[in-house]
């Protein structure tokens, strides 16, 4: 008799950049898949997990050359960093595909001269506005600047005109195609919100796309025309299919395509949810189920990007915590498709008050009076009361209610939901005091029927939780002394009333760590001390906002070194100091050194100048906050008026301004 086959969930993350420090970005679109992955297998799905990195292009063809490398020997170098964080994440993906992987150069080409054969890619010639940081051809409607050149929407840097032979994929030809397929597939692009916007974007014209470069060597080679290489985006999406087996495993591949959710961050999602899916129908390969776009996390409110400095890196956390913390903050948090904020406040909070205080206390406790009441087994436990029955009730409504969330990858309403019962289990014995009734010896089967209950209702919890929070689970459910694993159980299968009386349990362990802020901060505290501690060696302190030459701050230095002149307090009190927001940067024609700044001191805006356009590009400051000295008489620099003066330490020449790693109100004194 042949076995019934499962049904399958295929889910993908984008592949990453290979030279990337992965971070918390990184780190959020994995999670998520994790977490669905495992609630699907819970549901009894065959599940595939595809993640990966993506190794070719001018990136990183540069970024070798600089260190003396190939361009594989520096992705083989770099690529265990992505690897170790799924690792230390507890992230249980099925295959980890590289674009380097022969096979999937083989597919790529294979489908490249497919289209090619059937007239949906033809040569042609191309010109346009170019990026060379993203290896991307600007949007025809990006605005020229005043001098008739054009910078980069996505990362400001300024394009170059390129042109040059190049392979077009006929996109134009599939514009209605795709608009049929929105419409037929509502639920294509999550949230619907971003199906709005890929659907009008497509519904504003499609041009054929540009598919290969010739400036570009380190990539996977037309087929036939080796002098033309596939531009990175044709060549990495391809891995979808690839890393299930397209053209080296067809079994696989035909087990498991077409992906069933394609996870992406909002800024591939067109990508993802245009091209793509046009590739694929000029392939003819199913579409995918589902491309959901998740938001971005902020870092105190500003976006984390390598040139703000501001990028938060996973380990550090991974360290103190481990990875369930980081996991379930991450996914209760937010809706995936909304931008979160990531605050070291709000994550220590979520850290103590919802799992050790909440959910471990809880734990903690049960397991601890069962031991000490019991020696590790409760046995004879009195009929329930129907109070006590209430725990049963509400967990089964509970266990469907976070199921059909799970499956809706409403994630964060599902851990809304698990800890709202958990609530009710923490008063459940609050109003039952078992403390008291171990006090009387004739209430014995009672204190075992509510520690019974409370047992069973902590099994449940951690069962639902085990997607997210899988190391937890799989600890407390040793506690119970359970034989079996979460994962071992199908979620239809999972009663309340598996927790029997006569079991073995352990002696908890703690599950969370308790960190102070001033502890987990600590990192941050030491590199603003050092900050300072280079201001204070300077003397009475560098003027950045000093003239063209020499590089201002320096000579304070060194007369600062010299000779520490001693001011009194009342001097210093005559310094009116203010944490400033910075408005606008912009550089001064001629001035390599300066930029322009324009601050809100609270009570009014300043314009001022400063000697730091070597450290940091305009558009990295706006939305910066620092400390200004609002009172010092003005100068006239440049031609320019400085009505302000902010704080810098000079490292290497260089300045580097402390900026505040909070939200701060313009204005506020500093003393
Ligand atoms: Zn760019």
């Amino acid at each position: 008799m042949e076995k019934k086959s499962k049904p399958t969930f295929y889910i993908t993350t984008p592949i990453y950049y290979v030279n990337d420090v992965p971070h918390i970005g990184h780190a959020y679109t994995t999670i998520i898949a994790d977490a669905l992955t495992r609630f699907q297998k819970l549901a009894g799905k065959d599940v595939f997990f595809l993640t990966g990195t993506d190794e070719h292009g001018q990136k990183i063809e540069k970024a070798a050359a600089e260190k003396g490398l190939t361009p594989k020997a520096l992705a083989d170098a770099v690529v265990g960093r992505a690897q170790d964080l799924w690792k230390a994440l507890n992230i249980s993906h099925d295959f980890f595909i590289r674009t380097t992987m022969d096979f999937h150069e083989r597919g790529v080409q294979k489908l490249f001269q497919r289209l090619l054969d059937q007239g949906d890619i033809y040569k042609g010639e191309y010109k346009g506005w170019y990026c060379v940081s993203d290896e991307n051809f600007l949007a025809e409607d990006v605005p020229a600047d005043k001098e008739g050149g054009k910078a980069c929407p996505d990362c400001g840097k300024k394009a170059i005109v390129v042109s040059e032979e190049t392979y077009f994929f006929r996109l134009s030809a599939y514009q209605e195609k795709l608009l049929a397929h929105y419409a037929a597939h509502p639920g294509f692009v999550r949230p619907q919100s971003r199906m709005n916007e890929v659907a009008s974007f497509v519904r504003g014209g499609l041009k054929d796309l540009s598919i290969t470069r010739t400036t570009v060597k380190w990539g996977v080679p037309v087929p036939g025309d080796p002098a033309h290489t596939i531009y990175v985006w044709f060549d990495a999406l391809h891995n979808y299919v690839t890393g299930i087996g397209y053209d080296w495993n067809m079994p696989l591949f035909e087990k498991f395509w077409p992906a069933t959710v394609h996870l992406v961050g909002k800024d591939i999602l067109r990508f993802h949810a245009v091209y793509w899916p046009a590739f694929l129908m000029a392939a003819g390969f199913a579409l995918p189920g589902t491309v959901f776009g998740h938001g971005w996390w902020l870092k105190d409110d500003t976006k984390m990007s390598k040139s703000r400095g501001n990028v938060l890196d996973p380990q550090a956390i991974l360290k103190t915590f481990g990875p369930d913390p980081l996991r379930y903050f991450l996914l209760r948090e937010i809706p995936i498709g909304q931008d979160g904020n990531f605050s070291h406040e709000g994550f220590l909070h979520r850290v103590n008050s919802d799992l050790a205080n909440d959910l471990g206390n809880l734990v903690q406790r049960t397991l601890t009076m069962v031991r000490n009441y019991f020696g590790g087994v409760i046995e004879d436990p009195e009929a329930e009361s129907a109070k006590d029955g209430r725990l049963r009730t509400e967990f089964e409504a509970l266990k469907n209610r976070v199921f059909g969330l799970y499956d809706d990858s409403s994630l964060n309403r599902a851990l809304e939901e698990i800890w709202s019962y958990i609530s009710d289990v923490n008063r459940y014995l609050a109003e039952e005091e078992p403390w008291i009734l171990a006090k009387d010896p004739g209430r014995r089967k009672r204190l075992a029927r509510v520690l019974l209950q409370a047992a069973a209702a902590i099994r449940g919890v951690s069962y639902l939780l085990f997607p997210v929070m899988p190391g937890s689970a799989e600890k407390i459910w040793a506690f119970l002394g359970e034989e079996k694993k979460p994962a071992e159980i199908l979620y239809p299968e999972m009663r309340f009333d598996d927790f029997k009386p006569g079991r073995k349990t352990l002696a908890p362990e703690a599950l969370f760590p308790r960190v102070d802020l001033k502890t987990f901060l600590s990192e941050e505290i030491k590199v603003g001390e050092e900050v300072l501690a280079v201001i204070e060696k300077a003397g009475r302190g560098p003027r950045i906002d000093g003239g063209e030459s020499p590089v201002p701050g320096v000579e304070a230095k060194k007369e600062g070194m010299k000779s520490m002149d001693i001011i009194t307090y009342d001097e210093f009190k005559r310094m009116d100091l203010r944490v400033a927001h910075i408005l606008k940067a912009e550089r001064i024609p001629g001035a390599t050194k300066l930029l322009k700044l324009e601050v809100d001191i609270g009570t009014e805006k300043r314009q001022m100048v400063a000697g730091i356009a070597e450290t940091y590009a305009p558009e990295d400051l706006v939305g910066k906050r620092l400390i200004v000295i609002v009172n010092l008489k003005p100068a006239v620099i440049r031609g320019v008026e400085s009505q302000a003066m902010l704080l810098a330490a000079v490292v290497d020449d260089k300045a580097l301004i402390p900026f505040f790693d909070r939200e701060v109100q313009a204005g506020a004194v500093v003393k």
